[in-house]
């Protein structure tokens, strides 16, 4: 008999590392990676491109019909890449210009809706890893493992401004940090699925932690899960 798969989820503050590890443990265990920011960016970049005034519930649901977001995955770069009817903005979205306004348009309820039931069917079939912010608590509140990723302010603002950073030495660390500041904020006090951990959720904290450190914890408890899923 095959055995059986698991849903896992990875939620927390902005850059704690949270697709890094997804990626790594979905290649480990031949499951689906999802980025589910990847479509909250993505919606960003339609509405500012369209103008749509995030105010006004009739524009919003209008272009939300408009909207078709696909992963479709890129061999030569070995990873899934957001697609924006039609159209390949994996580059674009990560642009700080669409962090600065990611957070109101994920705020927003049709908005969440329209991405949520997305969510769910991409992982009706399980084998899946999916990060976010309210994953383990609204997409899939039954999952077999949920992962809740903390690191230290200082931390995370150095890693996403070297990233930054790379594609735009304009940027500097101080709006970074705002940025940041400004997205975890918002995440974590908006009425609809704000980002906290689930009750059962288990926590890493990867301030000290290297890439391997957390992908050894993060495996064994999957290989934990998915053998109490065999039982
Ligand atoms: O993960 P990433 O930083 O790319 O997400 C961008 C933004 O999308 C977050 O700051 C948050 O506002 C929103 N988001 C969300 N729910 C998710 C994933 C992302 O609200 N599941």
């Amino acid at each position: 008999m095959a055995a059986k798969k698991i849903v896992i989820t990875i939620d927390g503050w902005s850059s704690c590392g949270k697709s890094t590890l997804a990626k790594r443990l979905a290649k480990e265990l031949g499951y689906v990676y999802v980025d589910s920011g990847a479509m909250y960016r993505a919606i960003t970049l339609y509405f500012i491109r369209a103008d749509v005034d995030i105010h006004k519930k009739k524009e919003v649901v209008a272009a939300l019909k408009d909207i078709n977001l696909e992963f479709i995955f890129n061999e030569a770069a070995q990873r899934s890449e957001m697609y924006l009817n039609e159209e390949n903005v994996e580059f674009v979205i990560r642009d700080l210009l669409i962090a600065e306004k990611v957070s109101d348009v994920a705020a927003i309820k049709e908005v969440r809706e329209f991405a949520v039931a997305q969510q769910q069917k991409m992982g009706a079939r399980k084998g899946i890893v999916m990060d976010g912010r309210d994953i383990g608590t609204v997409v899939f509140p039954h999952a077999e493992l949920k992962i809740f990723m903390t690191a230290d302010n200082a931390v995370r603002v150095e890693r996403r401004f070297k990233e930054l950073y790379a594609k735009n030495p304009n940027i500097s660390i101080e709006e970074v940090k705002n940025n940041l500041e400004m997205r975890d904020y918002i995440d974590s006090h908006r009425e609809i699925s704000p980002l906290r951990k689930a009750d059962d959720a288990v926590e890493l904290d990867n301030t000290n932690l290297t890439e391997d450190g957390q992908f050894r914890k993060a495996l064994e408890w999957a290989l934990q899960a998915k053998k109490a899923k065999a039982h």
